[in-house]
């Protein structure tokens, strides 16, 4: 059996989406910004696309800029507040310890230029306080970037109560929604976000595209020096197939989000409910407040990686922390954060879920991971000590 559990890390692209990509790039091969009329059909195309993105989150058309992707979009939200806070002489950053290396190295950078970064800590489950942003906020505060739902262990930030707190503060406010989107309702108003990330990879669109929220009045600086395409903010010819791709499985997404998440929620408990019977294993996160499709486990003495590899022959695709992480050595920053000691948090696995997820695969899941944890720990010097009392577990 194949079985690809790592949609967090990135999707197939939706049926509806690879056509669209492909009928765009045939039918709208103009450019937008040419005066002809195959340049008035891709710019015609573009705007459509662009309205159908903001009315999902929404927003005004005016307020999305289409970028590369997540990466891209956090870059750009939290460089613009920066600048914009540091020109006020504003040099404080609030922001998690669990945000994706997009967020967190983009501050590191900051850092390095003067500005002040807290990253807040997270309860052991997973999640942020939001009483703990809101006494960090002063009056030096230029930007508080929380992410909306985390990738590694799908965990729910409480961002709408953030931005409220910011909005009164009127400190701007950045989410990474890129986990969220296509995956829960995202709106941009019950959020009282002022940017908001997201990349048409994680739900069914193809690579290198996303999109940044940017409230209207909100400082925007741009990462990219060239031609006026978005409104002078982001240079370069547009990648129409790629937005046209992105809407479309975006429209797909979130048709009929409840029954969605009320489906793979269900596969999600039941493949937690099974893998907790193994014995001296954790789950990662809160058990209810996490993505529909998020399942994180910490094994007491294995390595994730051999972990990895061994389901890889069985035919089962998963990751251990995060993509970013692996082939590090250090153990994820989001597993240290909850608590997870360093021996712990590399036996990590995480699987997640998609709508194509079916219950034999849950099965498959079910019966092969406890085999593979038992096998790896029947060849792990650390698993025999635990087992003859030279060391105590931890979990
Ligand atoms: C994948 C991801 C990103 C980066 O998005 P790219 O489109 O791959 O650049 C940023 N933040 C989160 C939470 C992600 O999961």
């Amino acid at each position: 059996m194949y079985v690809y559990a790592d949609n967090a890390a990135t999707t197939r692209m939706r049926p509806a989406a690879l056509k669209k990509f492909e009928e765009t790039a045939e039918r709208f091969y103009g450019n937008p910004s040419s005066l002809h009329s195959a340049g008035q059909r891709a710019q015609e195309e573009l705007t459509r696309c662009r309205e159908a993105v903001a009315r999902i989150l929404g927003a005004q058309p005016r307020e999305i800029l289409f970028t590369s992707g997540g990466s891209e979009s956090d870059n750009q939200a939290i460089l613009s507040a920066a600048y914009f806070g540091a020109k006020k002489g504003k040099r404080k950053i609030v922001s998690t310890a669990i945000e994706h290396h997009a967020v967190l190295h983009t501050l590191k950078k900051l850092e390095k230029e003067g500005f002040e970064v807290v990253l807040l800590p997270v309860g052991t489950d997973g999640i942020v306080r939001a009483e703990d942003a809101e006494r960090e906020i002063d009056e030096k505060t230029c930007l508080v970037s929380v992410m909306l739902a985390n990738n590694e262990i799908g965990t729910l930030q409480p961002v709408a109560e953030i931005g409220k707190i910011c909005r009164a503060r009127k400190v701007p406010f950045h989410t990474d929604a890129v986990q969220a989107v296509g995956h829960m309702p995202v709106d941009v108003n019950d959020l009282k976000c002022d940017y908001l990330a997201l990349s048409a990879h994680k739900f069914g669109g193809p690579r290198g595209v996303g999109a940044l929220y940017v409230r209207t009045g909100a400082p925007i600086a741009n990462l990219i020096e060239g031609g006026a395409q978005e409104r002078g903010k982001r240079a370069g010819t547009e990648n129409l197939p790629g937005i046209a791709a992105m809407t479309a499985a975006l429209e797909e997404a979130t048709a009929d989000l409840p029954a969605y998440m009320k489906k793979v929620s269900a596969l999600r408990d039941r493949l937690i409910a099974n893998l907790s019977k193994i014995p001296h294993c954790a789950l990662n996160g809160d058990p209810e407040k996490r993505l529909c499709g998020n399942v994180s486990f910490c094994f007491e003495g294995i390595e994730g990686e051999s972990l990895l590899l061994l389901l890889d022959e069985k035919g089962i695709c998963a990751s251990s922390g995060s993509a970013c992480t692996s082939g590090s050595l250090d153990p994820s920053h989001v597993l240290l954060a909850i608590g997870r000691v360093h021996d712990v948090a590399h036996g990590s696995l995480r699987l997640t879920l998609s709508e194509d997820t079916t219950e034999a695969e849950i099965d498959y899941l079910s019966e092969e991971i406890p085999k593979v944890v038992e096998y790896l720990r029947n060849m792990s010097p650390v698993w025999r000590d635990l087992k003859e009392g030279r060391r105590s577990y931890i979990l």
